[in-house]
């Protein structure tokens, strides 16, 4: 079936830039979330991006009218039941995931992939509360969305083989590169590198052993890496880096190298989310 019109449901930082390339390569998409209020965000920075863009010169004002008019905005989940796939990002959490798949299995036809962009939850788990398991799978983007080039397709217990090519050649017509999980595993390939790389950095300044801005300074020169660990997770968001960290604890093993460091806990439980909330760490 050919994809023409995608649905993505959550309008944040990861919804918004998913629905924007999707527009960009001429889908139609409709996006929704549960408040017009997180919908006129989610529009506001897909305007911005096209905006900057066009000042760039790598798009025309025509052209990113055009990607504008073709998402829709909406807190009805109803305007989804005609689209062709779905991805999912509302915020990371299982039994919310579970219940937004509930709903749109009834809603969708029976053909269409509902697929996830969970950061390292369980695609088997996910998909167990739809009728289709063998057409739920992981779409796991990356941030920013429009800029960075790779996504993870994970296959659940479940999921058929025609639902892995449908979706990974509709992620290659999004401009992206592709790698295939086989197995659903927590964390899936590039978070099970990273977060311990990013607890360990966390560690190094807890023990007094170096500052922030000098773990960053070392990674980004010494290994070569574009962002040093605490930029990337003010960019990330130092909330998923916790919960996600968490999530991998209680996945696998309990092992010692997933344990958060009392500094993370301490930032994420007393709602200090670096520079999204303007503050630094503690
Ligand atoms: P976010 O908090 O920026 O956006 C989530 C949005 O989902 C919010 O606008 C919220 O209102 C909306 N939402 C909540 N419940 C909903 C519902 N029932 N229906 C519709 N919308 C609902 O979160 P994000 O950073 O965009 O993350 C979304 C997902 O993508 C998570 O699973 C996260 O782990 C994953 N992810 C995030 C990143 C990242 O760097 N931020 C990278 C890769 C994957």
């Amino acid at each position: 079936m050919p994809i023409k019109k995608i649905g993505v449901v959550g309008a944040g930082t990861m919804g918004n830039g998913i629905a924007q390339i999707a527009a960009q390569i001429g889908c139609d998409v409709v996006m929704t979330d549960i408040e017009m209020r997180f919908v006129e965000a989610g529009m506001k920075k897909i305007q911005g991006f096209l905006a900057r863009s066009v000042e760039k010169g790598k798009m025309d004002a025509k052209e990113k009218d055009a990607v504008l008019g073709r998402i829709k905005g909406t807190v009805d989940m109803a305007d989804l039941k005609d689209v062709d796939l779905i991805v999912e990002a509302v915020i990371e959490d299982l039994d919310l995931k579970k219940t937004v798949f509930k709903e749109l299995d009834e809603l969708c036809r029976p053909e269409v992939i509902l697929a996830t962009n969970t950061s390292s939850m369980s695609i088997t788990e996910i998909a167990a509360s739809t009728n289709r398991p063998d057409k739920v799978c992981g779409m796991h983007f990356f941030n920013p969305v429009p800029l960075m080039r790779l996504v993870e397709i994970i296959r659940g217990y479940a999921t058929s083989d025609e639902t892995i090519k449908t979706t990974t050649e509709f992620a290659q017509k999004l401009g992206k590169i592709t790698v295939e999980v086989k197995k659903d595993s927590p964390g899936f390939i590039v978070n099970r590198i990273m977060i311990p790389h990013m607890l360990e950095a966390i560690k190094i300044v807890e023990e007094g052993i170096a500052s922030i801005e000098d773990v960053d300074t070392a990674v980004k020169n010494g290994l070569n890496y574009p962002m040093g660990p605490f930029e990337l997770m003010d960019l990330t968001g130092i909330d998923i880096a916790y919960f996600v960290s968490e999530y991998l604890y209680k996945e696998l093993n309990k092992e010692n190298k997933w344990v958060s460091p009392n500094l993370l806990k301490t930032m994420v439980r007393a709602g200090n989310l670096g520079k999204k909330t303007g503050r630094g760490w503690y």
